[in-house]
């Protein structure tokens, strides 16, 4: 991991997108790609992804292309694709739900272990599989769990961040209105589905044409 400390997080944050579309290359037989097929496909100007590549080593050959092999390799390494990271998702509601039932590890290896609810309905259960226990003694269950993904009400989002801190998780996704803070070595995520929503529509309106 210490090369990625170079990466800058500009770069970082476009490497999930590069990594789905070369892994898909790959399961097509796919030996080479040009950034220009690349851009296309990942919507990245091409200037951008070869500066990008060129941080991780790999420098594109002029009517050859990148090396799939190479980048998937590196790739792989520098988002742990080696190892399962186990995630915990609070608050089993419509989203959660959605969440469980969704097949994260189509493309990386990140894998929802488990689900914690208040509702003595969905305590016990289960919901795609993955168990759903009492938020009451969450702790017990966080041994080996590295992040989460909060899908409660805002309302109680500070609170179960810092449980879930306490409890040695390091990231979070955070799904709720809510703004939480953290200790700073604690990664936060945070999409808010209906201020994105609102936002498209205003850059729809006001900025149809670009
Ligand atoms: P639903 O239709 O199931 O109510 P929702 O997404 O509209 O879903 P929310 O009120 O956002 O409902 O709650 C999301 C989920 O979080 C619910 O399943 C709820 O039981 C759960 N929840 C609420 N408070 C807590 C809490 N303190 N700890 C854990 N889970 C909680």
């Amino acid at each position: 991991m210490a090369s990625q400390n170079k990466i800058p997080q500009a770069t970082a944050k476009r490497l999930p997108l590069y990594y789905r579309f070369l892994n898909n290359l790959h399961l097509k037989g796919k030996t080479r790609v040009s950034s220009k097929e690349l851009s296309e496909a990942v919507k990245v100007d091409s200037a951008t992804i070869r500066r990008d590549f060129s941080y991780f080593g790999a420098l594109g050959k002029k009517g050859y292309g990148y090396n799939v092999e190479y980048l998937l390799g590196f790739f792989r390494k520098t988002l742990d694709q080696d190892e399962t990271t186990k995630v915990a998702l609070i608050g089993v509601g419509n989203l959660g739900t959605a969440f469980l039932h969704y097949n994260f590890t189509k493309n990386n290896n990140t894998k929802i272990e488990m689900a914690f609810d208040l509702d003595p309905n969905k305590v016990g259960t289960e919901a795609g599989g993955v168990p759903i226990y009492s938020i009451d003694n969450m702790e017990d269950h966080l041994e080996d769990v590295q992040a989460a993904i909060l899908t409660v009400p805002g309302t109680v989002a500070q609170n179960i961040a810092e449980r879930l801190v306490a409890s040695g998780i390091t990231g979070i996704l955070n799904f709720t209105p809510a703004r939480i803070t953290v200790p700073a070595e604690v990664r936060v995520h945070h999409i808010d589905l209906s201020v994105e929503l609102q936002s498209l529509i205003y850059f729809m309106k006001h900025y149809p044409s670009v």
